[in-house]
């Protein structure tokens, strides 16, 4: 009887604390430190001991899965032959080998996202490395349990500014295969139409579905006449206006929120139906605390080193 109360006692004890393991993802690699979406950044990350490299991909002309955030090259961050460019250059026209002669190893300075990230170091003459690259250095940094959190770049206002959903899924599908990593990657997208196609030709891939209500960004839509574009035909008033249940229907892993828009109710709704809530992209110590205590199951951060300070070592 008594050990049995003790038990209780220590069980109502941890369901109070935070979360005992709480992934770790480094955003962009780690694009606090070293230039985003870089080989140079996935390493340090390793270094630093993440769990999750947090990766953007896009598709060359060629049909070359690559690793950069938007679907242009951005002239914040790009040179090429020397030049700062001064537009964005769809990397969906260029082939691999033009891509190779981008440097996208510095911020330009004096522009906004130099501003954002003044401790980030740069690293002169760095390329936008492949997928399969950088699904090669979980072996090559003797990190064989590393994860890899893969999204999909694509918004389905700009049809013509990438490879359609379909060609896009299946290709990041065919290099996440060929690496031999299907067990320890996530795809992860604002449309879900390109996890649908993962489901259904991958069901050994998990999906995260990302969500952001604001007025920057708003893939859910609810409250609006009509399924949003971004969801995949899915109309989120339809489940209530959940995203949980949303996800639950959908058969789908991760739900990831902007950190900002999600409840301490929601993440519970969440984990009830199975579905573990990652957040983004949270760079404060404090902030990434609350949330961790939220029991949040995963925090995406541009910080890994202060993520590891605040949240790891205090579980
Ligand atoms: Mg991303």
């Amino acid at each position: 009887m008594r050990r049995s109360l003790a038990l209780v006692t220590v069980l109502a004890g941890l369901s109070a604390a935070p979360a005992l393991a709480i992934d770790i993802h480094g955003h962009r690699g780690a694009r606090g430190l070293l230039p985003e979406n870089t080989l140079p950044a996935f390493r340090e990350a390793i270094a630093l001991g993440v769990d999750i490299l947090e990766l953007d991909t896009g598709m060359t002309s060629d049909g070359v899965v690559v690793v950069l955030h938007d679907t242009g090259l951005s002239p914040d961050l790009t040179r090429i032959g020397g030049a700062w460019i001064d537009a964005p250059m769809l990397v969906r026209a260029m082939t691999h080998a033009e891509l190779q002669g981008a440097d996208v190893g510095r911020i330009r300075p004096g522009s906004k996202t130099a501003e954002r990230f003044p401790d980030q170091t740069p690293v002169d003459g760095t390329p936008v490395p492949t997928l399969a690259e950088v699904l090669s250095l979980a072996t090559a940094e003797g990190a064989p349990g590393l994860r890899f959190n893969i999204e999909t770049k694509l918004s389905p206002l700009k049809p013509d500014d990438t490879a359609d959903p379909e060609t896009f899924a299946k290709a990041v599908v065919a290099v996440i295969r060929d690496a031999g990593v299907a067990d320890r990657a996530i795809v992860q997208s604002f449309d879900w139409r390109t996890l649908a196609v993962v489901k259904r030709i991958a069901p050994e891939i998990r999906t995260s579905y990302l969500t952001a209500e604001r007025n920057w960004l708003n893939n859910v839509q609810a409250g609006r006449p009509g399924a949003s574009p971004w969801l995949g035909g899915l109309d989120i008033d339809d489940v209530g206006g959940s995203v949980p249940r949303a996800i639950a229907s959908l058969k789908g892993d991760i739900w990831s929120p902007y950190y900002r828009d999600v409840t301490a109710e929601e993440v519970k709704e969440a984990q009830a139906l199975g579905i573990e809530v990652h957040v983004w992209t949270v760079n404060d110590a404090a902030q990434m605390k609350e949330l961790a205590e939220m029991g949040v199951d995963g925090i995406i951060t541009d910080y890994p080193n202060v993520a590891i300070d605040a949240v790891r070592r205090g579980q």
